[in-house]
């Protein structure tokens, strides 16, 4: 028997001021988007947006149903709308941004299991990491690679074994 440790790697800031200017103006476009969701199931409003190597920002937010699993997360909808847009430009950046009860969490909220394996796919799609910058109001949280926050993770190699 053997026992290991993983040790993942975040970087903290305590305002988004901190964060560089590009990175800032992520994160404004991913509160903005947030307004924007469809959530009237969970009031939890969630603004996502991406940023691709082409320089365009890609926005996506929750997107709910009545028949629930119908939904979809708003860090897919943003990545899907990204890869379906520009399929050939890699992407840099997420920043992920929620709301309730009419103002943002002070915690930053991470992403779901399947939104975590959708950047997995897409990392590993265009053979770039992709820094995923998890936003609250009084905590930014910053993971250079997905696979921070996925470090045991099924990939399309598996598939050839
Ligand atoms: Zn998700």
């Amino acid at each position: 028997m053997k026992k290991t440790q993983i040790i993942t790697t975040v970087i903290e800031y305590d305002s988004v001021n901190e964060l560089s200017q590009q990175d800032q103006l992520l994160v404004k476009n991913a509160k903005e988007t947030a307004l924007n969701s469809y959530a009237p199931y969970s009031k939890f409003n969630v603004g996502a947006a991406v940023q691709l190597n082409n320089g365009e920002i890609i926005q996506g937010n929750n997107q709910e149903n009545s028949a629930y699993p119908s939904g979809l997360c708003a860090e897919r909808v943003a990545i899907f709308y990204a890869n379906a847009k520009f399929p050939n430009v890699p992407v840099q950046a997420i920043a992920i941004t929620a709301r309730t009860n009419g103002s943002f969490l002070e915690t930053p909220v991470p992403p779901c299991g399947s939104c975590r394996q959708v950047l997995l796919e897409t990392e590993a799609r265009y053979k770039q990491p992709i820094k995923v910058i998890l936003c609250g109001e009084k905590k930014i949280k910053i993971v250079e690679s997905i696979r921070e926050l996925l470090p045991i993770f099924f990939d399309k190699e598996m598939l050839d074994e």
